[in-house]
């Protein structure tokens, strides 16, 4: 029900592209998908399964539903954790109709038997049905019409290569760079119909930590505080006061990801120290730190991963203002 989704995710939602030619940026993953799905379309056959791969809020559920828009085909959504059983994930494999798009989010955190029907129902389009209890339970084969499997990962290394291997495109998507960021913004600006300034823009792109998700997000805070504290302009003051408010620093950072450096810097002297203990530490589940966190701290240099944990680079210490101890790993 519309009352279920919050509201956070429906302002989401109301900015996504909604065609290939209306995503911006990851040009490789676009060409490559663009080619599979058009030689698809050509032979009037469902795509072989894809599976996209990267941080957070780069594009993946946009991209699903891309995929399914350009077959013109229905979307099926789901998610790793919310298919407890694989009795759930049969359930949804026996209703698909022919050509629909089946898109699991989070496909590395699915169940093990889930995983293993999975992989059958990929390769051979059957589901075993198990009828019946204990010794009388019989499974009885069902064949299912042919579909396409979207996965998505913030953790492709996590997936078992039985599943990686089912999958016949493998997309990876990367930090955004600061102009493709920039026509995200500027699109969104348009969709929400406010007329933002170029410097605006600019700062918006620049302080989104690569992330077209947080790009739109920054964009309605800015326009909250343009509307509730300045003039109604969406300027560089504007800009530049809300980004302060909301903790976002000169680099995008915002305060989980200065608390880790902080933790980093402060009480393990630079490091090393091992993901979980820096993660305890900032009051957050290892998985966050390394899923939302590690990622865009490792691409813009501020954090080094070795093979003794997690260690501040030089960037880390100047970003903090503070000076590294004698001999530290960064
Ligand atoms: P998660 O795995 O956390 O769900 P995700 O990778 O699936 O993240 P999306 O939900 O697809 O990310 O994208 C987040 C928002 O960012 C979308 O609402 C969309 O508006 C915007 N967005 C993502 N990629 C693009 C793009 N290439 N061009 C324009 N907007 C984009």
């Amino acid at each position: 029900s519309p009352e279920a989704v919050p509201p956070e995710r429906t302002a989401e939602a109301a900015l996504r592209p909604r065609r290939l030619d209306e995503f911006v940026g990851q040009q490789v993953v676009r060409e490559q998908l663009s080619l599979v799905l058009d030689a698809a379309s050509g032979r009037g056959r469902s795509p072989e399964h894809m599976l996209l791969s990267g941080p957070p809020g780069l594009g993946k559920t946009t991209l699903a539903m891309i995929i399914a828009a350009e077959l013109s085909a229905a979307l099926r959504i789901t998610s790793g954790p919310a298919i407890q059983h694989a009795g759930d994930l049969a359930a949804i494999l026996s209703s698909l109709d022919e050509g629909e798009v089946l898109f699991i989010d989070e496909i590395h955190r699915l169940a093990r038997p889930a995983e293993e029907m999975l992989y059958i129902a990929m390769e051979d389009f059957r589901v075993d049905v198990v009828v019946g209890k204990g010794v009388g339970a019989t499974s009885i084969p069902l064949e299912l019409p042919p579909f396409t499997v979207v996965g998505a990962t913030t953790r492709a290394g996590l997936l078992p290569a039985p599943l990686r291997d089912r999958f016949g495109f493998i997309g990876h998507l990367d930090f955004y760079g600061t102009e493709e960021l920039h026509e995200v913004v500027r699109r969104s600006a348009e969709r929400l119909e406010v007329e933002l300034e170029e410097h605006a823009a600019r700062e918006i792109a620049s302080r989104s930590r690569g992330t077209p998700r947080i790009a739109n997000r920054l964009l309605r805070r800015v326009r909250d505080w343009a509307q509730v504290r300045g003039s109604g302009r969406l300027d560089l003051e504007a800009a530049r006061e809300a980004l302060q408010v909301y903790e976002v620093d000169a680099r995008g950072l915002d305060r989980l990801d200065r608390a880790v450096l902080s933790a980093l810097c402060g009480r393990f002297a630079g490091g090393p120290v091992g993901l979980s203990t820096l993660a305890v530490a900032v009051g957050e589940e290892t998985e966050t730190v390394e899923t939302m966190v590690e990622p865009y701290l490792v691409r813009e240099g501020f954090l080094l991963r070795t093979p003794r944990g997690r260690a501040a680079a030089p960037a880390a210490w100047e970003h903090l203002g503070l000076e590294p101890p004698e001999g530290s790993v960064g």
